[in-house]
């Protein structure tokens, strides 16, 4: 344990009682130095405590610091975690299951930008899960506000990974046809940045990303799309995947200039490929109608950033519980105000 710093206590059935209450209170444990005790992990789940996508999250930490842990098992409810300083450049975690490697980079990226030295980080496991960012909303609608912020950081999808079918059952046991994705980030200081103009759509786009089903599943969601959104027969694509199990996801896509939104929809077995295109396409235009730049996802993500920056502002739709419980921990932890103002039918939240 560093010395003189006392452990935040952390009661993990607060607010939304889910894994990003771990995984934002590992990465300012780690970016603090303060150790944390978290109780009652998950008690808001229908499976409560560390499933292994969570352990990963938790053993990535751990080695990116050197950490001292205790309770890193599959079901355990209570976690202690003293950090250590980030030493190291190389860092290759394997969830083994098909659990989200987008959350063990939601875990790791921020602490790594405030380290003293380069990292590259391999994470074996989901690129496409259901209840996770999609790998392209990592990339495409949450990175690029990094970048505006200063951080030097690359994402690349080396290989799809999908949660196989029947409500993602690959997420809980041993999956052989891993997807992985590369991280890299160089260190440096983030700078507050102010995204409250929606603006007009200057690029939209669909694609039906499909891991060994048939391509009539694409074709049907794609119909629905342009059928339920307008978009042209130029807006949409179809990519077919060799690997990462069977799985299928319709990504959304649209780019104002002040950043991006994306939706996705996950198909699933038993659900009709059509069901799947028009609730997605439902969300999207949920997000449209509200005029705001920041969608739900993004609003609960730019938080970290944004309070390690020590400033900056979004507008958003109402904050997700998930956003409410984000500063709630980050309060924990940073002596940084987080203010959420009324903008008519939305929220800004002012940052610092
Ligand atoms: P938790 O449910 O506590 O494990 O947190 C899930 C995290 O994944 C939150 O940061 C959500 O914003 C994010 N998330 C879930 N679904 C999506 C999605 N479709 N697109 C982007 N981010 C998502």
């Amino acid at each position: 344990m560093r010395e003189g710093l006392s452990a935040i206590d952390i009661d993990g059935s607060g607010g939304e009682g889910g894994g990003q209450i771990l995984r934002t209170s590992l990465a300012l444990s780690i970016i603090t130095g303060r150790p944390i005790a978290i109780r009652n992990i998950r008690a808001g789940r229908a499976k409560p405590g560390l499933r292994r996508q969570h352990l990963a999250c938790v053993i990535a930490a751990q080695d990116l610091c050197g950490a001292t842990v205790h309770g890193a098992e599959v079901s355990s409810k209570y976690l202690e975690f003293t950090p250590g300083a980030i030493q190291r450049e190389d860092l290759a975690i394997d969830i083994g299951t098909a659990g989200s490697t987008t959350l063990v980079v939601q875990t790791i990226l921020v602490p790594a930008l405030a380290a003293k030295r380069a990292l590259r980080a391999t994470v074996h496991g989901g690129t496409h899960n259901p209840m996770a960012p999609p790998f392209e909303f990592l990339d495409r609608v949450f990175l690029p506000h990094l970048h505006a912020m200063g951080a030097r950081v690359t994402l690349t999808l080396d290989r799809h990974g999908f949660a196989g079918g029947g409500g993602g059952r690959g997420i809980e046991r041993d999956v052989k046809e891993r997807g992985q994705l590369t991280l890299t980030i160089e260190p440096g200081e983030l700078r507050p940045i102010e995204v409250l103009d929606a603006g007009p759509i200057t690029a939209r786009s669909a694609t039906a990303v499909l891991a060994r089903l048939p391509t009539h599943v694409a074709d049907r969601e794609l119909i629905v799309v342009k059928e339920s959104l307008g978009f042209a027969a130029s807006e949409c694509s179809i990519r077919e995947v060799g690997h990462g199990g069977t799985g299928n996801v319709l990504l959304l896509e649209v780019e104002r200039a002040q950043g991006r939104e994306l939706v996705a929809g996950f198909g699933e077995q038993g659900t009709r490929a059509e069901l799947v295109a028009s609730r997605a396409c439902a969300d999207l235009a949920a997000f449209l109608a509200a005029e705001v730049p920041v969608g739900e996802h993004l609003a609960d993500q730019l938080l970290l950033p944004l309070a390690l920056a020590g400033g900056g502002a979004f507008r958003c739709a109402p904050l997700s519980r998930h956003a409410t419980t984000n500063i709630e921990t980050i309060g924990l932890f940073l002596d940084v105000p987080i203010r959420v103002e009324p903008a008519g039918d939305a929220v800004i939240v002012r940052v610092g």
